[in-house]
């Protein structure tokens, strides 16, 4: 009996663990959709550094996306 208890325990805890865990993914997916009805890229990639940059924060130069004026100059 305690063993099955003790699996019980366990399989409640699984339990309790990804139903904590679902929201928050829920309410990040409800976010990237969000994102993804304003802006077509959630990411762009730097031409200089390769370092992923939200869109808002790129500056595109000669047709490439930099994410700072530093790496544009580069
Ligand atoms: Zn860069």
């Amino acid at each position: 009996m305690i063993k099955y208890l003790f699996v019980i325990g366990v399989i409640l805890g699984i339990y309790y663990f990804f139903i904590k865990k679902k929201p928050t993914i829920h309410s990040n997916t409800q976010n990237k959709h969000k994102k993804e009805a304003s802006n077509t890229n959630d990411m762009l990639e730097c031409a200089t550094c390769g370092i992923y940059c939200e869109i808002d924060d790129t500056i595109i130069s000669h047709n490439k996306y930099y994410c700072s004026n530093e790496c544009v100059t580069q």
